[in-house]
């Protein structure tokens, strides 16, 4: 199906609806029915049937639908955070004495859920480094049967080879996860490459206006269907109608907002990589990226997020490099409209929590909509401080 057709008119059946362009906001928890026949009915498949809304609800719908065939998934289900995606996707596929293969440092709340809830459940794991393949294949065990991957990481950048992680997967019959919000399904598309379940975060660019927190699962029928009977609907962790709206009206600009930062983040990339203030720039397509041809190969295209690394010798200059800042925000997260700046110093002293272990000199930026010479400006003059 034509992009254009997902984002403009999939699943809208406008003549249900008076012909409204923009689809109705089904804020309802519960449907009637006209006899006990059609209630009886319901009950076979709450998936399906207009019974209660933590099950289906219609607006809900139109977006599970946008979103599978974006992923060229046969189903997906939307949740009310990226986070609560991952842990119905990985719970779902592991049972008290199996075993998680993940690669190193996923995102934050990702290692807390795999180190710390699920071990409390007695699920073992290990984390591996993502860019050795045979790492990956060495850390596999007989009570394996998740393969988690990251690609690429949202901080680091570090990426895997899904093709290659996919056949590890088919041969050892584990089940692949990959979280691949970094680049959108439009520019990489996980399933097609053999992986099982992509999960996205919607907070970032499918919503793409920071004001929503959501997430997805895309898959097979019968994995939706699996995660839909059990986790889906006894840890609830469902969408509301409103918020599902909202990310629809998103989507209908995904295409020519990511396009927008995309090229924009690529040519401050190219300008940083030159500038003499600046230690190393990691961008998966610039070509002094390490990982640079299997990027190209697995992904159309970045999107707005990289990082880079200061000429500084002390967080001192990091700091005077943010207060001259004017034009970009200090805050986490990314995808929306806004540039962004997170420095990783931000992650070091914190009471009662270990220092990371990115370098204190490391920025991530997100370039979001606005003029990429506008923003350049405002970087350039910072960096004279340093
Ligand atoms: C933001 C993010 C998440 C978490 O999404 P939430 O909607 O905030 O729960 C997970 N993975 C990646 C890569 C992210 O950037």
């Amino acid at each position: 199906m034509h992009l254009s057709d997902i984002l403009t008119h999939l699943g809208e059946e406008r003549a249900n609806y008076f012909n409204a362009v923009a689809p109705p906001i089904i804020q309802t928890s519960n449907f009637a029915f006209p006899n006990l026949k059609a209630f009886r009915k319901a009950f076979e498949d709450e998936m399906d049937a207009h019974l209660y809304s933590r099950g289906n609800n219609p607006t809900v719908k139109i977006l599970r639908q946008k979103i599978a065939a974006l992923e060229n998934a046969e189903d997906a289900l939307v949740f009310g955070s990226g986070s609560g995606a991952i842990a119905n996707a990985v719970i779902a596929n592991v049972k008290a004495g199996d075993h998680i293969v993940c690669v190193k440092s996923p995102y934050s709340w990702t290692q807390h859920l795999i180190s710390n809830l699920l071990a409390r459940f007695g699920v073992e794991h290990t984390f591996v480094d993502g860019k050795d393949t045979s790492a990956i294949e060495s850390a596999i065990k007989d009570n394996t049967t998740v393969l988690y991957l990251e690609s690429p990481n949202s901080a680091t950048l570090e990426i895997q080879d899904l093709s290659a992680c996919a056949d590890i997967a088919k041969k050892h019959n584990l089940v692949s996860i990959i979280d691949a919000t970094y680049a959108s399904p439009l520019y990489q598309r996980p399933l097609d490459l053999g992986i099982d379940i992509s999960v996205q975060t919607c907070s970032k660019y499918l919503n793409g206006h920071s004001d929503i927190v959501a997430g997805a699962i895309s898959s097979s029928k019968a994995m939706i269907r699996k995660i839909f009977n059990t986790e889906y609907m006894t840890l609830g962790g469902i969408i509301s109608a409103q918020d599902a709206a909202m990310i629809i009206r998103g989507l209908r600009t995904l295409e020519i907002r990511l396009e927008r930062s995309s090229e924009s983040a690529l040519l401050i990339a190219q300008r940083l990589a030159r500038h003499p203030k600046i230690a190393a720039v990691h961008h998966p397509h610039l070509p002094s990226y390490p990982q640079y041809e299997l990027a190209k190969k697995q992904m159309k295209k970045c999107g707005g997020l990289f990082s880079f690394y200061l000429k500084a010798e002390a967080i001192e200059d990091v700091e005077r490099f943010f207060h001259k800042l004017q034009r970009f925000l200090l805050a986490v997260s990314w995808g929306g409209h806004e540039s962004l700046l997170l420095p990783y110093c931000a992650f070091y002293g914190i009471p009662g929590r270990e220092d990371t272990t990115v370098p204190w000199n490391m920025i991530r930026i997100y370039i979001g909509l606005e003029d990429p010479e506008w923003l350049w400006e405002d970087l350039e003059q910072a960096l004279e401080v340093l």
